[in-house]
């Protein structure tokens, strides 16, 4: 078991835990982005399924086979993931070569998605629900085109357009109707779910980002947690431990993910990506290649988000800053903020957001480092860092549209000067 966990020294607790009988039913991987938390926390559910016991990679059982292909009725998976870029870089693996493996990686890297709109869980009179149900019936159709029992088209041309449909379905259904924090609806509705019988041995609840929730999801996951069900294990993953309530800490056994070195990343990349890294480039960084905007048009974006700033202040009579309007260079036209997003592909996908306000954070930072700046503009950049940070939680945990928080953002911003 975790053969495909490269280089992360929590497997070996794991498995420990596992053998001894000794794994609680409530657990948290907690670690950076591309650690492999979700990789070790979709092999561990496998290994509490495995009618073999021993849950090689290659194991025969029917239970292996339907997690490896992340069809097994006795998997859960919760919360936010950004999925897509993730998805393309498997596309364009299996488009390389196409090999068992390489289909494995692409199914699984969609299902990853697709998984987390279980009806089990859902809320059937949830409109976005609804709405993506057709999405999800075509890309189930798609999906079955592309299961390893069955060959390519022949005609290059023709495997790279069944592989973009694919593609496009899941951008869709992640962009348009994946909630970016978990509604309690949801997490009553799994905690139901899990107190009926697996259909195997175990059930297993993923819960991502399972800081990004709101108070009630959060004290409804709490009373699941205080009264684990017997035949379920619930794995909780974050990249911010200390934003998780300390009385769901003390509820589950934390497993520490580390970052990986640069040759262990670099491994990731060629062992699982079957791709060539350009030099000191990480997980992190080769995912990005497959962003839909350049990293130059989000810095563009930036700019053009604050110089909007800034002229709506001056155009109210308010006192501008110096060092930030150096910083940002002279503005090109007054656009609006939907003129500004459509540069950036409306902030789609999510990280493309996160990126662009990690930009305007930059920005700040480097006005901050001017000597010129006193004590107001001080104030001032403070402030707009916190507003930065305020405008990704509306989006990661109020499940605000990127457009209405960037234009929140703008009008505080506006009002600090
Ligand atoms: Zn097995």
């Amino acid at each position: 078991m975790f053969e495909n966990l490269i280089a992360q020294p929590a497997s070996n607790l794991l498995s420990e835990d596992l053998s001894s009988g000794r794994l609680p039913p409530s657990i948290l991987f907690s670690g950076g982005v591309s650690s492999g938390k979700l990789t070790a926390a979709l092999e561990l559910a496998r290994s509490l399924s495995c009618e073999e016991g021993n849950a090689a990679w290659s194991c025969g059982c029917p239970s292996c086979a339907r997690h490896r292909e992340l069809s097994h009725p006795d998997l859960l998976i919760m919360g936010s993931r950004d999925c897509a870029l993730e998805i393309r870089a498997a596309a364009e693996t299996l488009l390389r070569k196409d090999s068992a493996a390489t289909r494995y990686l692409f199914l699984r890297s969609v299902r990853k998605l697709s998984l987390r709109f279980n009806p089990s869980v859902q809320d059937l009179s949830d409109s976005r629900f609804a709405r993506a149900i057709p999405t999800l019936a075509e890309l189930d159709e798609r999906l079955e085109e592309l299961s390893p029992s069955r060959p390519l088209p022949d005609d290059q041309a023709a495997a790279r357009k069944l592989i973009d449909s694919v593609v496009d379905l899941a951008s869709k259904l992640e962009d348009d109707f994946l909630y970016d924090s978990i509604p309690v609806q949801h997490v009553r509705a799994a905690s139901s779910w899990s107190r009926l019988s697996p259909t195997g041995k175990m059930k297993t609840i993923i819960v991502e980002n399972a800081d990004r929730m709101q108070d009630s999801a959060r004290n409804a996951f709490l009373k699941v947690l205080e009264e684990p069900p017997p035949s379920a294990v619930f794995i909780l993953t974050t990249a911010r431990r200390s934003a998780i309530m300390p009385t769901i800490l003390s509820r589950v056994r934390t497993y520490a993910f580390v970052d990986r070195d640069a040759e262990s990343q670099v491994e990731v990349i060629t062992r699982v990506f079957r791709d060539l890294p350009k030099a000191g480039e990480g997980v992190s960084a080769y995912f990005q290649r497959f962003l839909p905007v350049s990293p130059e048009a989000i810095t563009d974006a930036a700019k053009a988000f604050m110089s909007a700033v800034l002229v709506a202040a001056i155009d109210e009579g308010r006192k501008p800053v110096c060092a930030l309007r150096d910083g940002i260079g002279p503005s090109d036209g007054n656009p609006s903020i939907a003129e500004i997003l459509s540069g950036v592909n409306k902030c789609r996908p999510a990280i493309v957001y996160r990126l662009f306000i990690a930009r305007l954070e930059s920005l700040v930072r480097a006005a901050l480092r001017n000597p010129q700046v006193d004590a107001r503009e001080g104030e001032v950049y403070y402030r707009w860092t916190s507003l930065m940070r305020k405008a990704v939680e509306s989006v990661d945990t109020y499940n605000l549209s990127p457009q209405s928080a960037l234009e929140s953002l703008f009008v505080s911003m506006k009002e600090t000067l």
